[in-house]
């Protein structure tokens, strides 16, 4: 971990040759990259059609039974299962995929104009998305300690593509960035002052690209004024979190120093009492680490339900008359309810509720159970506008108090958005 005053390294960059190139040509293709401890997703995105040209996803990176799938439209996937022994290797047959006689979408990885990188945890370092350089490789390193299992792969991907790639300028868009505006009194944890002096202990939130996209999006479809705006954005996916934004800046979310807290999710018990983690460890001999470890993946819905950590698992079970499941699913829509009415007293009133991500977007029922809650504020939803699917909707009447909006997110569209304005800036 490290100390010093908070600047955005960002003033610090300027590529003028790449820029110049850029803008000459002018045409831009960028590859958005998201790296797991063993996984790496990427999209290429044509920046002006926005439209995704090709896909794809590494599997098992430095484990036996790697796999790439390599997606293009209206072309059958493409699977090479050679093993990939790091994240280079990955990166290697990425590029090797994407410019194929066969399978490829453009002649030379020198039509790669830019790469944006997903990259966890920026800590209070990096207020915004930054082109990167040393310095902001080293700001990704002395944070690990925040995003242990995420930010030591980003760092593997952003060098496995400097190895790889020359000069193309790469950006990183943070998890942790749009949730900065937050103002003290939402993030400070009320414990001694000396942990977040010495070690940066404070609220975070996570998913930031998507609440800052999804909030973006919703002020356009509901038609409001983003300078007197109060939308809150419920991402609800096997990763859950909520973000109270106002007047287009978040001022409070779920998600925590680390996505642990807030909603119940997938397999992460979201809040509890911080004593449960003692009264494991002493009465079931457990470490810290281990009682985390049964916290963020053995918890949540999963854990309640005995069942699943998949909401259509626990739907159909529920249906069956699963009582347990119908306990996890009562205990994730209760959870919901409890955040979004906090941040609706948290801003003194809500313009717009927006659903987001594999759940917020798909399932209905879901949504109408969450705002059943919501009855009290004057919202109605239209229940043949809440059935429909895969697009940008509002769901509440015309004479609801409130909207809600179904938006689907797009985070590697919104880190091609934003590796576009940095390099074109
Ligand atoms: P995400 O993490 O955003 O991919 O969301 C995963 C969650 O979304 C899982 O619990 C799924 O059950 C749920 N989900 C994804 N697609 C659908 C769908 N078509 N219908 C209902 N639930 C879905």
């Amino acid at each position: 971990m490290f100390f010093r005053k908070k600047k955005n390294v960002s003033e610090e960059v300027n590529n003028e040759t790449v820029k110049e190139a850029v803008k000459e040509n002018n045409k831009m293709n960028v590859l958005v990259i998201n790296c797991g401890s063993s996984s790496l997703k990427y999209q290429l995105i044509d920046k002006d059609t926005e439209q995704v040209l090709a896909k794809g996803l590494c599997e098992r990176i430095g484990i036996e039974g790697s796999c790439l799938t390599h997606k293009v439209p209206g072309k059958e996937d493409y699977v090479d299962q050679s093993f990939m022994e790091d994240h280079k290797v990955a990166v290697q047959k990425v590029l090797d995929a994407l410019v194929d006689a066969d399978h490829g979408v453009i002649a030379s990885v020198n039509e790669i104009n830019a790469v944006g990188h997903r990259v966890l945890h920026g800590s209070v370092f990096f207020t915004d998305s930054v082109v990167i350089n040393d310095e902001v490789k080293k700001v990704i390193r002395d944070c690990f300690d925040l995003g242990p299992l995420h930010n030591p792969a980003n760092l593997i991907g952003i060098e496995a593509c400097e190895a790889l790639m020359g000069d193309t300028p790469q950006v990183a868009v943070f998890d942790t960035a749009f949730h900065q505006t937050m103002p003290e009194k939402a993030y400070m944890y009320a414990i001694p002052r000396e942990y977040y002096d010495k070690y940066h202990i404070r609220k975070y939130g996570f998913h930031g690209t998507s609440h800052s996209f999804v909030s973006k999006r919703t002020i356009e479809v509901a038609g409001l004024d983003k300078d007197n705006s109060k939308v809150i954005v419920c991402h609800l996916g096997n990763g859950s979190s909520i973000s109270a934004v106002q007047n287009g800046k978040c001022v409070d979310t779920s998600m925590g120093l680390t996505p642990l807290e807030g909603l119940i999710m997938g397999t992460r018990s979201g809040d509890v009492d911080a004593a449960v983690v003692q009264y494991i460890a002493n009465k079931e001999n457990k470490t810290v680490d281990e009682v985390l470890n049964i916290l963020n993946k053995k918890s949540g819905v999963l854990a309640l339900s005995q069942l699943s950590s998949d909401f259509r698992d626990l739907d159909n079970a529920a249906d069956e008359g699963n009582e347990l499941a119908r306990l996890a699913l009562d205990a994730f829509i209760y959870r919901v309810v409890k955040y979004v009415g906090s941040y609706v007293a948290a801003m003194n009133g809500v313009d717009c509720i927006t659903f987001t991500a594999g759940i917020g977007e798909n399932n209905s029922r879901m949504r109408k159970a969450i705002m059943s809650s919501f009855e009290y504020l004057g919202i109605k939803i239209d229940d043949e506008a809440n059935a429909k699917r895969g697009e940008e909707l509002i769901i509440s009447t015309a004479d609801s108090k409130v909207k809600v909006c179904v938006i689907p997110t797009n985070e590697e569209l919104a880190i091609c958005r934003e590796t576009v304005a940095l390099v074109n800036a």
